[in-house]
């Protein structure tokens, strides 16, 4: 089909049938005045998944090995995948901006780039989401029973789990979507359970005891995320033990005067001098006759209370910690529905608010009870019914992730800290930006406990073990078990609890290529893929989820060969070799984004509001590694006029590139795709753009191999929006010849150059603004593209700065430019109106005379004349290289220019005063590159240069 006969750009490119038709791609003729976002951004994102353009085939080893023989590589990401319960939020959008823009960036450099998506089941989220539509129906998951509630949760993600992952598509995402995983997959649930048997195997899974939150009225542990917390007047008991063998007393303070009866020690803090005679001696519990010591931590607070505080360890977490640390018993004296139980004594059967009215009134009685006083506690309440959470000790599974199983080399723990710790050489198997959460992560790694991952939950991984009615022993097996492995009793039930959401998410690395593979093999994926590239995530996961990802996979990875059989080198075991730890989003105060405040920005609705690209862009535009981001919407405003700018370029040129055919000018297509490309006869802004171009390129690669993501958009930003379209466009104009007399090779050499470096920007864009650059890319093609996408054509590499002196000749006929149009200003000249300019150079400065057109188009100057003085009183501007001088008439403003040249003394002055402040310091030039001193060095002149001229003229108005 001709052009012009259909509105190609309306039918839209998810048509399409062959990617060779030209009817299934924006045609430029169509390209309609304003650039909507929202019509744009629909089409393309639903083109991406239904052409699968970022699917990737795992690559065989002879591919991969072709590839890093061409100076390519695989980059293989990892999304974190998202709660199925999640809705997109701000950091999601920074999360996946930064994602998507390496891995589009990597897959135009020509490596294989994968970005594998996915969700996780999001045990506690998921199941609260599923027990409160219940609740509205007046139903509880007891009342279905575990299986029908399970069932019940699958339900719901079916209907609801995929909403944030359609959010990603609509944002176009450049992931692989034919890889998509979900955490409770069969193929990820039968891995999950062959890690925890093989731990299991290891004997590094084992019970023990543990502080859960515990509600007394839904009778069940609950974690963290489900406990309010609430401040509550209270009080603060003191209460008297006596100290055997002596008269004297030890007084502890309490907010839970109950659990005394729980007590097994009293604890000071070891430097606290008040009770360093106490050391070690024993105490007698009032009401119980116990015999408890006084020992010393660390963790007390000398100044709360009295000092001295009573170890609880059943009914404290705290208290636990201390008693594990002690190898203290732990005694517990409530039961789960909150009564005392019988190893409380006289106060068995009762409440336990009743049973603390008791106790205090029996200390009381006995005269232990000492100042009482109105103290404000934190207490926790349970999300889900109000009654006040009380701390209970159970039997939970645990991850020994500190032992050396026989014939191990290394623990858990150790293998990640090896792996981020550098080696006798220096190197590190990964490495992390900003680089000081490598310290943090080491300090947590060198202190961590044993992994409690058991939850009473029914939504996740139910753990794989059966316990025996008859000889009490559990069986963990990979297939569920009919009978008990050590007795053989048919008499087993399968434990209740399921695995910790980060136990499947912490395998991710390795279960979505594959793993476990056959014992002594590796998998295909594993092979191309393991270990991934990077890991872009927030500080707020580093030990619930990167950690992991690092322990486990180093532990299962070193009992997987490498490709060849051998064994796999320990570098390799890591789940990915770098983590990019991205900053926080704030609002435009800097303020932290709470609903609580209401000023939470919803990433979907400023995408409609402006569109993807803009708000990507504001994202990019400040995301340097380290820093936060104030979101202002203000900005994405400027960034959607930015789209709009670069939309009116490409009308500009489309519209010419028609005009030369109708004159018989044809741009030839075939000669995009690199970077444009001039001879040294070309006019000086076409060679200028060209080196532009090049050296912006390399700027924007060096910047992104070092997540300096603002400052790579910062630069295309500049380039496109200042070099492109504010300079060059206009100069541009000056060779678009089209009449009979036209030089047309001509017009058709910068016809060229304009349309190669519209279209090598374009491709330098493409990562930042995905969207926009698809729709005019296709359109410079006219609907006969190269490729599917200019997401799959090569990024322009560029080459630093070569100085051949045209970016230097440009400057100075850019200066010249901006000073005549100051003078123009200062003048009062009228817009439309062309004057003479006289200019002495100070240097012959070919490059101001050989431009002479450009000089007069862009300033509107009628004629340059060269003198080589300039006459008395006039009103010019002074560079080092030139000064200038407008003709024209009007009476200059005697007190204005004064006052204009006095302010420009003092800002010389200024200036000449740092340089040469920098220059006198003897410790900054032994520091400085010499390249940075000679620049001060030359500065300096100037600026004296300068300073005598502006002299010279304040003398001369008089
Ligand atoms: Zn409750
Ligand atoms: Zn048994």
């Amino acid at each position: 089909m001709p052009h012009g006969t259909t509105n190609a750009m309306e039918r839209g490119p998810e048509t399409a049938e062959s990617p060779g038709t030209s009817e299934n791609r924006g045609s430029r003729r169509e390209l309609p005045k304003a650039y909507d976002p929202a019509t744009v951004e629909e089409r393309w994102a639903a083109y991406w998944v239904s052409e699968r353009l970022f699917e990737v085939k795992t690559p065989d080893p002879e591919a991969v090995e072709k590839l890093r023989r061409e100076g390519h590589d695989l980059f293989t990401i990892l999304l974190p995948p998202p709660n199925v319960t999640g809705r997109l939020h701000m950091g999601h959008m920074l999360n996946q901006t930064e994602m998507d823009i390496l891995t589009r960036w990597r897959r135009m450099l020509g490596d294989i780039a994968l970005w594998l998506p996915g969700t996780d089941h999001a045990g506690i989220a998921t199941q609260m989401m599923v027990e409160r539509q219940l609740a509205a129906e007046g139903r509880t998951r007891q009342d279905l029973g575990r299986e029908a509630f399970v069932e019940r949760v699958w339900e719901w993600r079916r209907h609801y789990g995929g909403a944030i992952l359609d959010q990603m598509k609509r944002l176009g995402a450049s992931v692989d979507w034919s890889r998509e995983y979900f955490t409770m997959d069969d193929r990820l649930s039968v891995a999950v359970r062959e890690a925890f048997v093989r731990l299991y195997e290891q004997g590094l899974i084992y019970r023990g005891a543990y502080i859960v939150n515990w509600c007394p009225r839904c009778q069940t542990a609950i974690s963290d995320l489900e406990v309010t917390h609430e401040e509550q007047q209270g009080k603060l008991w003191e209460i008297r033990y006596p100290v055997i063998g002596s008269d004297e007393f030890l007084t502890v303070a309490t907010t839970r005067p109950e659990t005394m009866l729980g007590d097994i020690a009293v604890a000071v803090h070891p430097l606290d001098e008040r009770y360093t005679h106490l050391a070690g001696r024993m105490l007698r519990l009032p009401l119980v006759g116990r015999e408890i010591p006084v020992i010393a931590d660390e963790w007390v607070k000398s100044d709360f209370g009295t000092g001295a505080v009573k170890v609880t360890p059943a009914h404290d977490a705290n208290d636990f910690a201390i008693g594990q640390r002690h190898k203290l018993a732990a005694i517990s004296v409530m039961d789960e529905t909150g009564r005392m139980n019988a190893e409380a004594g006289a106060y068995a059967g009762l409440d336990r608010y009743a049973a603390r009215k008791k106790v205090l009134e029996d200390l009381e009685a006995q005269g232990l009870l000492g100042q009482v006083r109105e103290h404000v506690n934190a207490i926790g309440k349970c999300s889900r019914c109000g009654t006040v959470v009380e701390p209970r000790l159970s039997t939970q599974w645990f991850i020994a992730v500190n032992k050396r199983p026989e014939g191990a080399k290394a623990s858990i723990a150790e293998l990640a800290i090896a792996a981020v710790k550098a080696d006798a050489a220096g190197d590190k198997a990964i490495r992390f930006t900003p680089e000081n959460y490598e310290k943090i992560y080491l300090e947590w790694m060198t202190n961590i406990y044993d992994w409690c991952i058991s939850r009473q939950l029914w939504w996740g991984h139910r753990i794989p073990a059966w316990h025996c009615e008859a000889c009490k022993q559990i069986t963990v097996a990979r297939q569920d078990p009919t009978q008990c492995a050590h007795c053989g009793s048919a008499e087993i039930s399968q434990e209740t609890d399921v695995l910790d959401t980060w136990f499947s998410s912490g395998l991710l690395p390795v279960t979505v290529f594959g793993w476990p593979p056959p014992a002594g093999q590796s998998t295909a994926d594993l092979n191309a893929f393991y270990p991934t590239s990077l890991l872009v995530t927030g500080f707020d996961i580093l030990f619930f989820w990167v950690a992991r990802m690092i322990m486990l996979g180093c532990w299962f990875m070193q009992d997987v060969p490498a490709e060849d059989g051998s064994k796999r080198a320990f570098e390799d075991t890591v789940p990915f070799r770098e983590v990019y730890i991205h900053a926080l989003v704030r609002d435009a105060d800097r303020q932290k984004m709470s609903k609580t405040k209401g000023n939470v920005i919803d990433p979907v609705e400023i995408v409609e509001k402006y569109g993807t690209d803009a708000v990507r862009f504001t994202l990019a535009s400040m995301a340097s590694p380290g820093t936060d981001i104030a979101f202002s919407e203000a900005r994405t405003e400027g960034y959607r006029a930015f789209a709009n700018k670069i939309w009116n370029a490409a009308r500009f040129i489309f519209m010419n590139v028609e005009r030369a055919r109708e004159a018989g000018i044809e741009v030839d297509r075939g000669v995009l795709g690199g970077m444009p490309a001039v001879n040294d006869g070309a006019p000086l802004e076409a060679r200028w753009i060209a080196a532009r171009i090049s050296s912006v390129a390399a700027e924007v690669n060096a910047a992104l191999a070092e997540y300096r993501f603002h400052e790579a958009a910062n630069v295309v930003y500049q380039f496109f929006w200042g070099d492109f379209c504010d300079w060059y466009l206009e100069i541009v104009k000056l060779r678009l010849d089209f009449g009979d007399s036209a030089d047309k090779a001509a017009t058709r050499a910068a016809l060229t150059t304009l349309l190669q470096t519209f279209e090598c920007a374009l491709r330098l864009l493409s990562p930042f603004m995905p969207f926009l650059t698809e729709e005019l890319w296709h359109a410079v093609y006219e609907g006969e593209a190269p490729a599917k996408s200019i997401a799959l054509t090569r990024y322009p590499v560029g080459a630093a700065h070569s100085d051949d002196g045209v970016e230097t000749d440009f400057a100075l006929l850019q200066e010249l430019i901006v000073s005549v149009r100051a003078l123009r200003k200062d003048l009062g000249v009228e817009e439309k109106a062309v004057v003479p300019v006289r200019i002495r150079a100070v240097q012959d400065e070919v490059a101001l005379f050989a431009n002479l057109e450009i000089v007069q188009r862009l300033a509107r100057v009628s004629d340059l004349q060269k003198v080589d003085a300039m006459p008395e009183g006039a009103h010019l501007r002074s560079t080092p290289q030139f000064d200038v001088q407008v003709v024209y008439e009007k009476q200059i403003d005697v007190a204005a220019e004064r006052e204009r040249l006095s302010k420009e003394m003092v800002k010389l002055e200024k200036g000449l005063a740092s340089a040469e402040r920098q220059l006198g310091n003897a410790a900054f030039l032994a520091k400085a590159p010499p390249h940075v001193v000679e620049g001060l060095r030359r500065q300096e002149a100037d600026t004296r240069l300068l300073m005598d001229k502006t002299r010279k003229a304040l003398e001369d108005l008089g």
